[in-house]
């Protein structure tokens, strides 16, 4: 790998667990929910539906989180961009779009052939 990639890949693994941790506080999240006082059993529906996505997000970013942050390590141990399971470099266009990938594309593909 040619180290000025790895830089780039850093800086992208970095500003993306930035952007998990610290999340902008004026984004879709912040926006006032409109609805009378009354509040009727539909509006109490809809924020349970909403809560429950909420979670799922979150599990979505923890999960991501822990995959930069198994991304930097492999950046320390200088193993960074190759496949855990056939040891074959990762293609550069792969990291380019998921920078924290642990496999190539072919192996990944193997694990979850309906994906
Ligand atoms: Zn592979």
């Amino acid at each position: 790998m040619v180290p000025g990639d790895l830089q780039r890949y850093k800086k992208r693994l970095l500003e993306k667990q930035q952007e998990l941790l610290f999340p902008e506080p004026d984004g879709d999240t912040a926006v006032p929910r409109a609805g009378g006082p009354e509040g009727d059993l539909i509006d109490q529906a809809n924020a349970d539906a909403e809560a429950e996505l909420q979670i799922s997000l979150h599990q979505a970013d923890s999960h991501l989180l822990r995959a930069i942050d198994e991304a930097l390590a492999r950046m320390r141990h200088g193993t960074y961009g190759v496949c855990e399971v056939c040891q074959q470099p990762i293609p550069k266009v792969r990291l380019e779009a998921v920078p924290w990938a642990r496999r190539c594309r072919d192996c990944k593909e193997q694990e979850h052939p309906a994906a």
